[in-house]
C-alpha cells in the first residue's frame, strides 16, 4: 500500500515512475516485465521494511540492479535491518515525516532529470548545489569541520607567518576547512510576461552565489558554483555535440566517401567513440584499391577503437620500434623502458609500458601498473645516487600518467590532440630542471611554514580528511582520498602515509600500495563513466632539506572539464562539493572490497 502511496505521489510531482503492480500489463510475464523495467531505469528505489528485506525476490533484484551498475536509492518505510549491500547507501526516511521524505525523495530523482524548470530555481542558482539531499550524513560529517567565512582573510594561514592561503588550517582544531561564500555578480533568467499573444521575454536578475576554496595543497582558487560551471545538458538549452550511432553512421558514410568530404570522414575517425562504428570505418577506408592512410591511422590511433586495429598502429607494439629505443635493464623483462623521441624534460625522459598490448588504463591490472611503477623505481635507483645531488643534471624526479583518450583541438592553422599519438597505457618518467616551476612548491613552503611552528600540515590534513570521512581506501602505506581541494570533479588523491621527500624514498611495499590505490583510482573511473584523466605527482627536488613531514602525492585529474579557465588564472570552478564524490563513490562501490570493484568495473 505504502509503495502504491508512494506510486501516485511520485507520479503527480511528475516523475516517471514503474511500479510492477500498476505497469505490469495482464498477460505479459512478471519476471521478465521486472528485469526489462530493473534494466531500462535509471534509478530503482527499494523500499525497505520488514517484510521486504525479508523477502527473497527484492533481494534478487536488488542484486540485480546493482550488478546492472543502477543507482539504488532506499526508502525506508518502516523499522527493519538494512541489507548488507545497502549499508553505505544513503537512506531518505518516510518513517516519520512522510511530507519530508518524499520531497527529498523528489529531490533525489530530479538530479538526474535534466529539466529544472527554472521559476523554481531562481534563488537558489549558484547555491552549493544539493545531490542526494542536503542532509545527508556524508554532508553532515563533511560540514562539521567547515567554517563559512566572508573575506579572504581567513583562508591567509596567518599563524605561518607569511602570505600563503590555503582552506585547510593545522592550527584550527574545530574547523580545520575553511571556504568563503561571496555573493557574485547576479545571473539572468529569462522571463515571459504578458498576456500569451504578445509575450515578451525579458531576463530578470536573480542572485548567485559561489564558494571559493583554496586547495589545501596547490596553489589554485577553486570556486564551487553551479551557475559558474553550467552546462548545457543540465539547463536544456540546448543540445550536446552528439556522435553518430553506427546505423547512422552507415546511412551517410556513402557520401562522406567522396574526395571532397574526407575532411568528415577524419574527423569523424578522430572524435567516434563507438567501437563498432570504428570498425566499420576501418572496414570502409580498407575497402577499394588502396587504403585510405590517413585515414585509417586516424582511427587505429582512437583509443575507442578495437585493440586488434590500435595494435597495428601502435608504436608500443610494433617490435622495430620498440626494440630500436629500448633501454636495456636488468629489472624487468615484463616491463619496458624506452627513451621518449620528443622529450620534454631538459635531462631525461624515459617512457615506461607493459610488454602486454593494453591499450586503455580501465584494461590495466593492477600488476601492470606495478611493473611499471617497479621499474620505474629500481631503475632510477640504480642510475642515480640521490646524495651526490647531481643526477645527471636534474634537481628531482617527476612520474605521470595519463588516459588516452584524447583533447583534439582543431583550428584553421593547427589539428592537435593532447597525449594523442600513443594509445598503449604508459608513465612517463623525467627529470625536473633545477629551480623550473613545480607543483609541489607551494604545498613545499607551506610545510615549512608548518614545520617551524612544530607542526606536520600534511599529517593532520589526512587525519582531518579522515575524520570527514573523504578517505575512500587506505592500507598501511598509503591513503586514497577525494581532496577538499578538488579541481575537477572526481579528483582522486593518492598521499602516501609516511613523510616522503621524492620517489627514490619508496620501499617496495610502498610502491605496491601506490599501484593498488592507482589501481583502484583507474576501477572506480571505470564505474563512474569517467574515460580520461592526468595523474601527477608531486615531489620536492633532490636537495630539499626542509620540509621534513612533506608526503608524496598523486593526483588523478579527470579530463572531462572544461579547463579552458586555468589557462587564464589558476582558476579552477566545480559545480559540486568534494563530498557529493564520495557518495558517488559509495553508490558505485559501498563494500570498499576489491573483489567487488573487480566485478563492478568489469559490469
Ligand atoms: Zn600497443
Amino acid at each position: 500500500v505504502f509503495a502504491l502511496r508512494l506510486a501516485e505521489e511520485l507520479k503527480a510531482a511528475g516523475a516517471n515512475v514503474w511500479i510492477d503492480k500498476l505497469d505490469i500489463e495482464p498477460g505479459q510475464r512478471w519476471d521478465i516485465a521486472v528485469r526489462d523495467a530493473l534494466t531500462n531505469c535509471p534509478s530503482t528505489l527499494v523500499i525497505l521494511s520488514q517484510s521486504s528485506v525479508d523477502s527473497e525476490n527484492v533481494l534478487n533484484e536488488l542484486d540485480f540492479a546493482l550488478a546492472k551498475r543502477k543507482r539504488i536509492i532506499p526508502v525506508l518505510f518502516t523499522e527493519c535491518e538494512v541489507p548488507l549491500q545497502l549499508r553505505r547507501v544513503q537512506y531518505i526516511d518516510f518513517r516519520k515525516d512522510h511530507a519530508r521524505g518524499l520531497i527529498e525523495l523528489l529531490k533525489a530523482l530530479g538530479t538526474e532529470r535534466p529539466l529544472a524548470s527554472s521559476g523554481t530555481r531562481s534563488n537558489t542558482v549558484g547555491d552549493a548545489p544539493d545531490a542526494l539531499g542536503s542532509r545527508s550524513q556524508h554532508e553532515k560529517e563533511y560540514s562539521r569541520s567547515i567554517r563559512t567565512v566572508e573575506d579572504y582573510g581567513p583562508l591567509l594561514l596567518l599563524e605561518t607567518g607569511s602570505k600563503i592561503y590555503s582552506s585547510y588550517s593545522p592550527f584550527d582544531q574545530h574547523y580545520p576547512f575553511k571556504w568563503m561564500r561571496i555573493a557574485t555578480t547576479p545571473g539572468f533568467e529569462t522571463q515571459t510576461r504578458g498576456p500569451s499573444e504578445s509575450r515578451e521575454k525579458r531576463p530578470r536578475a536573480v542572485s548567485l552565489h559561489v564558494y571559493v576554496l583554496r586547495d589545501p595543497i596547490r596553489p589554485f582558487e577553486i570556486q564551487i558554483g553551479e551557475n559558474r560551471a553550467i552546462r548545457y545538458h543540465k539547463w536544456g538549452r540546448g543540445r550536446l555535440l552528439r556522435l553518430p550511432s553506427l546505423s547512422e553512421l552507415k546511412a551517410v558514410y556513402p557520401l562522406l566517401v567522396h574526395p571532397e568530404n574526407q575532411w568528415l570522414q577524419i574527423l569523424l575517425a578522430e572524435l567516434t567513440n563507438d567501437p563498432e562504428a570504428l570498425e566499420y570505418m576501418a572496414w570502409a577506408a580498407k575497402r577499394g584499391d588502396q587504403v585510405e592512410a590517413e585515414i585509417w591511422q586516424a582511427i587505429a590511433r582512437n583509443p575507442s577503437s578495437p585493440t586488434s586495429l590500435q595494435a597495428e598502429e601502435c608504436p608500443f607494439c610494433n617490435p622495430e620500434f620498440a626494440e630500436g629505443r629500448r633501454i636495456r635493464q636488468p629489472f624487468s623483462q615484463e616491463a619496458i623502458l624506452i627513451a621518449n623521441d620528443f622529450p620534454c624534460a631538459p635531462f631525461f625522459d624515459y617512457l615506461i609500458f607493459p610488454r602486454e598490448p593494453i591499450h586503455t588504463w580501465e584494461a590495466a591490472e593492477e600488476s601492470h601498473i606495478f611493473k611499471m611503477n617497479w621499474l620505474a623505481h629500481r631503475y632510477l635507483q640504480s642510475e642515480f645516487d640521490p646524495k651526490s645531488k647531481t643526477v645527471e643534471g636534474a634537481a628531482g624526479i617527476r612520474l605521470s600518467s595519463s588516459s588516452s583518450a584524447r583533447h583534439l583541438v582543431i583550428s584553421r592553422r593547427t589539428r592537435s590532440s593532447a597525449e594523442a599519438s600513443v594509445s598503449h597505457i604508459y608513465k612517463k618518467l623525467w627529470g625536473m630542471g633545477r629551480d623550473a616551476v613545480n607543483l609541489a612548491d607551494h604545498l613545499r613552503e607551506i610545510c615549512v611554514r608548518c614545520e617551524s611552528r612544530g607542526l606536520d600540515y600534511l599529517g593532520s590534513y589526512l587525519k582531518a580528511l579522515s575524520r570527514s570521512k573523504m578517505i575512500i581506501w587506505q592500507d598501511d602505506n598509503v591513503a586514497l582520498f577525494v581532496p577538499f581541494g578538488q579541481i575537477a570533479i572526481h579528483e582522486l588523491q593518492i598521499m602516501v602515509t609516511r613523510p616522503t621527500k621524492t620517489f627514490l624514498d619508496l620501499t617496495e611495499e610502498e610502491v605496491r600500495s601506490i599501484s593498488r590505490a592507482e589501481y583502484i583510482a583507474t576501477r572506480l573511473y571505470r564505474c563512474l563513466n569517467i574515460h580520461s584523466f592526468n595523474e601527477t605527482m608531486l615531489s620536492l627536488p633532490f636537495e630539499e632539506t626542509r620540509a621534513k613531514d612533506f608526503r608524496l602525492i598523486f593526483s588523478f585529474v579527470p579530463r572531462e572539464v572544461d579547463l579552458g579557465l586555468s589557462e587564464l588564472d589558476p582558476l579552477y570552478v566545480v559545480d559540486k562539493q568534494p563530498w557529493e564524490t564520495v557518495v558517488e563513490i559509495d553508490r558505485v562501490w559501498p563494500s570498499r572490497k576489491l573483489e567487488d570493484l573487480q566485478a563492478s568495473s568489469q559490469a
